[in-house]
């Protein structure tokens, strides 16, 4: 039995990216291991967000993962705001952190770039994210491509406290999906799809009806040459079409390229959104009964109970490791 964590940011609602890369594979993962599902609302808060807005993103997340299959009696779901050891694990290892490898995170360059006010959390928003990682002995964290180096200088955190203090720390394995790791913004193939982009075009959201879900993805930027073919250099817009269609139908793209071969991209584009509006559609049922029920305020409430005593355990044996408080 291997524990599993991860977390996804309250930060907007959840985009195509999101479930493709992280939710899809948590409910497959639940069935065989100890599973943690977090709603991160600690990093959602390293960037402004609107009180009311912050609230209600925090709980359409959590049903959200319920509507994806996230099942509260095999895993934990939880805010992370509500379990304290969080944040103090956190301080703990920003303490073992140097600024110099937090400023070498392309997440933090990403968000500070062209900012003139940068909060010092969006810096030291790794080290809260090993503290989320570590409390829980994890073994395996599901992520997408993007977060492959904050995972990275987890595992050194892990090996750097166990090294100075005492061994208690699991150092955790990523696992990163072979399709849909990476989902690009559907107006500039370059950059990743985000929840947080200010362009609503670029994504779609896990929220998006029929219409919209079809008028992006018609309107996603592609290229004139008309030739279905995966080809992330020279066709990043068609590519990342073709990973979205391949990561919905469970088709390969191989499959889907000679599927293609003699049909333009009108074609190929109607079928990529009635692919993803298959996942999205059923899954948007289940939140709408889940979104104002009491029900998922009992889920959220036991797991925070079940999280909280498992953190209260590490973090007592970190505090120990590391000479705070007083012997008891
Ligand atoms: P933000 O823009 O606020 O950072 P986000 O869309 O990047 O939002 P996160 O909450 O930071 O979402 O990430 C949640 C999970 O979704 C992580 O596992 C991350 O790797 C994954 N993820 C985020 N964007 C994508 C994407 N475009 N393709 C695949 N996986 C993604
Ligand atoms: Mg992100």
């Amino acid at each position: 039995l291997k524990t599993i964590f991860s977390g996804i940011q309250p930060s907007g609602t959840l985009t195509l990216g999101n479930y493709l890369g992280a939710m899809k594979q948590f409910v497959d993962l639940q069935e065989e291991n100890h599973c943690y599902f977090c709603i991160v609302d600690e990093h959602a808060i390293t960037v402004p967000q609107d009180r009311l807005k912050l609230r209600e993103n925090i709980r359409s997340l959590a049903a959200l993962y319920l509507a994806s299959g996230i099942d509260p009696e095999k895993s934990t779901l939880f805010i992370q705001s509500e379990v304290a050891a969080h944040t103090q694990l956190g301080w703990m290892l920003q303490s073992i952190s140097y600024i110099g490898e937090l400023e070498r995170m392309t997440q933090f360059k990403d968000k500070s770039a062209g900012k003139d006010a940068v909060s010092s959390s969006l810096l030291t928003y790794p080290p809260l994210m090993a503290a989320d990682i570590l409390l829980y002995k994890t073994d395996l964290v599901p992520v997408g491509d993007d977060q492959k180096q904050h995972l990275e200088l987890t595992r050194n955190l892990a090996q750097r406290f166990n090294n100075k203090f005492n061994d208690i720390f699991t150092v955790p394995e990523v696992s990163i999906p072979k399709t849909g790791a990476r989902i690009m913004s559907l107006q500039d193939p370059t950059k990743k799809m985000s929840k947080s982009d200010s362009n609503q075009k670029a994504s779609i959201f896990m929220l998006d009806d029929e219409k919209k879900i079809e008028k992006k993805i018609k309107s996603a930027v592609t290229d004139s040459e008309g030739i279905v073919k995966f080809d992330k250099e020279n066709k990043p817009g068609v590519s990342n079409l073709l990973a979205i269609y391949a990561s919905c139908t469970g088709s390969s793209i191989a499959e889907l390229e000679s599927k293609y071969r003699d049909k333009g991209y009108g074609q190929f584009k109607q079928d990529t959104a009635e692919a993803v509006i298959s996942v999205l559609k059923p899954l948007q049922a289940r939140y709408y009964e889940l979104i104002d029920s009491q029900e998922l305020d009992d889920i959220l409430d036991n797991g925070a109970d079940k999280a909280e005593q498992a953190a209260n355990k590490m973090l007592a044996k970190a505090k120990k490791a590391m000479g705070l408080g007083r012997v008891k």
